[in-house]
């Protein structure tokens, strides 16, 4: 289980597995170096770095408005991240269950994983 402070470019800790709570989104942002010879390095170079993880998990109790506005801030920053493709193929595996990630909401990314399996199946 990842911790809930861990994310691609939001780096915490250890990056080892998906989230099952949604994070404390007062905590900033921010990378550390212990990624930087390990399968998550590319977690250092994620545009989110640096950003306010409220951004991409949002606070509770937050309206549909103020989340569609919140979200799409933070897939504009997606948008031009240089590590798009290995965020999304983490947040798919791990599995990430909470907040944006490569540009993709909770539903995108479970809709994703059920079509990558459904594709599996039949190519079996
Ligand atoms: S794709 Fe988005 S969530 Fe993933 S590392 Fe890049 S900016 Fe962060």
């Amino acid at each position: 289980m990842t911790h809930p402070k861990n994310r691609p470019g939001l780096v915490f800790g250890t990056g080892l597995g998906g989230m099952t709570q949604k994070p404390d989104t007062r905590i900033r942002i921010r990378v550390i170096d212990t990624h930087a010879s390990t399968a998550y390095a590319w977690q250092n170079r994620g545009a989110c770095r640096g950003t306010d993880a409220e951004l991409f998990f949002g606070p509770d109790g937050e309206r549909i408005r103020e989340k569609e506005a919140r979200e799409n801030r933070a897939r504009a920053i997606c948008a031009s991240c240089p590590v798009l493709a290995a965020c999304r193929e983490h947040a798919l595996s791990a599995p990430e269950k909470f907040g944006i990630w490569a540009g993709m909401d909770e539903q995108e990314l479970e809709a994703e994983r059920h079509e990558r399996k459904r594709a599996a199946k039949v190519a079996a």
